[in-house]
């Protein structure tokens, strides 16, 4: 027997009309040069209509990409708004891309417009010339007043859409499964691959982000999303947040931790997303700002270090809440804290819980397998492979085989980790970076943990050389909090009650600063070659 319900597509039509309808006195707040911009949705929404009207007048194919080269600001919202409504394909670009990778992924998405911020194109400059598929250059206004580079014909974003009418009347989208954005993954070796996702999956991942017991955004949220929107949609809150009637605060080109404090602290943010390395650096400064409207500190990207949480539990009065996902799973997958069921554990156990990934949210499923193939038990000690399956986690990349898949469909994580019988995620390492000396496995994560809980380490990481003996031994590479006088040996010393005594690195080496990948973090393929070429002098 079928059912007898309504099968209407889920679209982010659903969400911009709702936002419009219901929560125009909502707020948009971008912290520009001269100060906090505040725009209503209300009279956002109708930019983002004269934005999807220019796009029909431009001619672009029905379904052309649209390419952003932006902060998180107004304009870069409107875009999230105006390409997927009018069936085309909003192709956020990551800035930190090589101009190699720029132009590849600039071509490969065979971009028919770009909207870029004036601050960001000089990173055109030396690719402009080879960007055959751009037809159409918007320059949006940061006051950066920076170059324009001779070439392209940049239309003036303002002047666009004050000489463009709204478009009226209800947007739709026919097909759930139509592409709605596209983000290419960093990509540490190889060109970078293209994750589509659709109306469909976009939708019920930021249903998701509504869910209690997941990132719960509701109307009296106001959110401040730090993960650059060109990073996985901004983990997604763009959508979330105007879907439950939040107000959304952009920080733009605010990227110090004293700007971005100053900035929670003025529009009483309450939930707030970043990647660790960002809650680290502000970790600091916490005493000087009053951040008591916060409910959540949502980080992720890379393992959040249980010392990095619990200072800010003891100084901002809340522990960070740790998530794990990828590109290719929208990003959100998991979500940590401490389940109903330990809510009366003691102290040190909710602390172990909160070092934890996470557990799945719902329409998200996990599973481990091991080398062969096999599953693996959810015991929380049998480590494999993370493999997951759910409607927002991605198919194949894009114009590219199914590769990263398993055969029966599942996406390959590259992540190693365990399972407990409830389903908290810990993640060991990723594939490639596990230490493996004497037949036994070391976790770098679980290292740089260990390291980076000593006070005066601001950040460390650690990867493995190979060692005659015992086929890899761990380096660390750390770099110390401020001006403090920390020596191998003090870090040596603080170890050695943390972790098992052949996990002490060999080596202990101090860096001004650590090599990071264009998503920000410790870029370990950057180490290696450091090693390597410091092998190589006598
Ligand atoms: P994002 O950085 O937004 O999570 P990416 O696709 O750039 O997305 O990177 C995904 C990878 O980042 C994961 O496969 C994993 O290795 C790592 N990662 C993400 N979150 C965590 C976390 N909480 N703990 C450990 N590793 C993480």
């Amino acid at each position: 027997m079928i059912g007898r319900m309504q099968d209407r597509p889920l679209s982010l039509a659903h969400i911009f009309h709702r936002a419009e309808q219901m929560f125009g006195d909502t707020r948009i707040i971008t912290a520009e040069r001269d100060g906090d911009r505040i725009t209503a949705v209300r009279d956002w929404a109708v930019r983002v209509r004269r934005l999807a009207a220019a796009l029909d007048a431009f001619g672009v194919a029905p379904d052309a990409r649209v390419g952003t080269l932006a902060m998180n600001t107004q304009a870069h919202l409107e875009a999230y708004y105006a390409a997927p409504l009018t069936g085309r394909v909003l192709h956020t670009i990551n800035m930190r891309l090589t101009a190699e990778h720029l132009a590849f992924v600039i071509t490969h998405a065979a971009d028919e417009v770009l909207i870029v911020d004036r601050s960001l194109v000089p990173l055109l400059a030396e690719i402009a010339d080879r960007l055959p598929t751009v037809r159409h250059w918007i320059l949006v206004e940061d006051g950066s007043g920076a170059d324009i580079p001779a070439g392209p014909a940049f239309v003036d974003y303002e002047e666009l859409l004050a000489s463009t009418p709204p478009r009226d009347g209800l947007f739709e989208i026919q097909d759930e499964n139509r592409a709605s954005g596209l983000c290419y993954t960093s990509g540490t070796t190889g060109d970078p691959k293209g994750v589509v996702y659709t109306h469909r999956s976009t939708m019920l991942h930021s249903l998701g982000q509504l869910g209690v017991d997941s990132l719960g955004i509701r109307e009296a949220d106001v959110v401040m999303p730090i993960v650059p929107m060109f990073h996985v949609n901004a983990w997604g809150l763009p959508y979330a947040a105007l879907l439950a009637g939040a107000d959304l605060v952009l920080p733009a080109r605010s990227t110090q931790p004293v700007e971005l404090l100053a900035l929670m602290q003025r529009h009483r943010v309450t939930m707030a997303a970043a990647a660790t390395t960002v809650w680290n650096f502000a970790a600091p400064h916490l005493d000087d700002f009053d951040l008591s409207s916060l409910r959540m500190v949502m980080s992720g990207g890379s393992a959040t270090p249980s010392s990095l949480s619990e200072l800010w539990r003891e100084r901002a009065g809340i522990p960070i809440t740790h998530s794990w996902g990828m590109t290719e799973i929208s990003p959100v997958a998991v979500i940590g804290g401490v389940s109903a069921a330990e809510a009366g554990a003691s102290e040190e156990r909710k602390v172990e819980l909160r070092a934890l990934q996470g557990r799945p949210v719902p329409l998200v499923q996990l599973r481990l397998v091991d080398d062969d193939g096999l599953e693996l038990p959810w015991d929380g000690s049998s480590v494999g492979e993370v493999q997951v399956a759910g409607p927002w986690v991605a198919s194949g990349y894009y114009q590219r085989e199914s590769e990263g898949m398993t055969a029966d469909g599942w996406l390959r994580s590259g992540d190693l980790g365990t399972i407990d019988g409830v389903g908290y995620l810990r993640i060991v390492d990723r594939v490639k970076d596990i230490i493996k000396s004497g037949g036994e496995w070391i976790s770098s994560v679980d290292l740089e943990n260990a390291i980076m809980s000593h006070p005066d380490v601001e950040e460390a990481a650690v990867i493995g050389r190979a060692d005659p003996k015992w086929a890899e031994r761990p380096v660390a590479y750390v770099v110390r909090r401020g001006e403090a006088a920390l020596t191998p040996d003090m870090v040596r010393e603080h170890l050695r009650t943390l972790v098992a005594k052949w996990w002490l690195p060999e080596d202990i080496i101090f860096l001004p600063e650590l090599p990071k990948t264009g998503s920000g973090k410790f870029s370990k393929t950057a180490l290696r070659r450091l090693l390597e070429g410091s092998d190589a002098t006598p």
